[in-house]
């Protein structure tokens, strides 16, 4: 008798395709939230992972999916993580083991209870065999990635490492979506401020204030940084000369002076032209707060004082409110949607 490698049908509903071919489907296991984890396999792609939930998105006749970070297309099954592909190899070893054990119990004719009896006069032996235990298959590993955003156009419901671009089912530009879920973060913490300086007292208060101001002046120099990489990448510059031209501008892009500066040169864009006059100040007066902030545990010190020359005294306490950082928030996200729709006028917008 002989027996296939793999059952058809059976637990992994086998199909025999060729001689040595086979097909099977395996469902990949989803994380606690629903989420399925998803890898890009274009060279240089960083960091290459994400995840989606299946079911939201292009749910019927979808032919290609993105990589959210850097938008190379491919077949959706084909972003195939690799202990996806591990889980799914061990599924087919442990199939064809059980039929592999089969095929032995024939060669050596044992019956059906693994039993096989020579001879049968003054001397006979007995041979039998016992089955080994399954091999064990672990589920796939997933990573935590805790940044989701649904997709504005197709509906996707997606995770990403830091900030991506592209949406991983239309393939989109939605940056800006991502941008705004990470600052929903920051005003989610302002919202609580006051019941916090409540509980905790003022003190708490004013850092959780002045941490917001500097995870605004953070998600500022980021975005930019982003904005500025893609439109020199997809100019005449070649990625060791982006590289280059980061690491002259260092920090430049948490000062807003220097930042304007750089846009103003090197892409031609007036980078605060979208706000107001008192918008504009009231964003380059937060911005200055961060600096004493973050190193100087608030303080006012001179070189604040100089850059500023405030009504502030030196030695005192920088004050930040929740309104200033609001205001931070408001005009920082008019200015990436400003800079952005200028430089990707022609991407793929929802
Ligand atoms: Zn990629
Ligand atoms: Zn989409």
């Amino acid at each position: 008798m002989s027996r296939e490698l793999f059952r058809e049908g059976g637990e992994l509903n086998a199909t025999r395709v060729g001689p040595d071919q086979y097909e099977m489907k395996i469902a990949i296991p989803r994380d606690a939230d629903g989420r399925m984890g998803r890898e890009c396999h274009a060279t240089d792609c960083s960091p290459a992972y994400f995840k989606v939930t299946p079911g939201t998105g292009i749910v019927e006749g979808q032919v290609v999916a993105y990589c959210p970070y850097c938008r190379h297309q491919d077949e959706p099954n084909n972003f195939f993580s690799s202990d996806q592909l591990r889980y799914a190899k061990d599924l087919a070893i442990r199939e064809a083991s059980e039929a592999v054990t089969g095929m032995f119990k024939d060669a050596l004719g044992l019956d059906s209870s693994g039993r096989r009896k020579f001879g049968g006069g003054f001397v006979s032996v007995e041979m039998s065999f016992k089955e080994g235990q399954k091999p064990h298959v672990h589920r796939p590993f997933e990573e935590e990635v805790r940044r989701d955003v649904i997709c504005p156009n197709c509906g996707l419901d997606q995770s990403v490492y830091g900030l991506a671009t592209w949406c991983a089912d239309c393939g989109k530009d939605i940056f800006l979506t991502h941008v705004e879920a990470e600052v929903a973060v920051i005003r989610a913490m302002l919202s609580d401020v006051e019941r916090r300086r409540e509980q905790l007292g003022g003190r708490i208060a004013a850092r959780d204030i002045e941490n917001c101001l500097e995870d605004v002046v953070s998600i500022f120099e980021a975005v930019l940084r982003i904005l500025a990489r893609r439109h020199l990448l997809s100019g005449a510059m070649s990625t060791e000369e982006v590289d280059k031209f980061f690491k002259k501008a260092g920090n430049a892009f948490q000062n807003l002076k220097r930042a304007e500066e750089i846009f103003q040169q090197e892409l031609g864009i007036g980078l605060l032209g979208c706000l107001s006059e008192a918008e504009s100040m009231r964003l380059s007066s937060a911005f200055d707060k961060r600096h004493p902030i973050t190193h100087n545990l608030g303080i006012i010190d001179r070189k604040y004082l100089e850059r500023v020359r405030s009504a502030e005294d030196e030695g005192k306490e920088v004050l930040v409110s929740v309104d200033e950082v609001e205001a931070a928030i408001a005009a920082s996200l008019k200015v990436f949607g400003w800079v952005h729709s200028t430089l990707f006028r022609d991407a793929p917008n929802p």
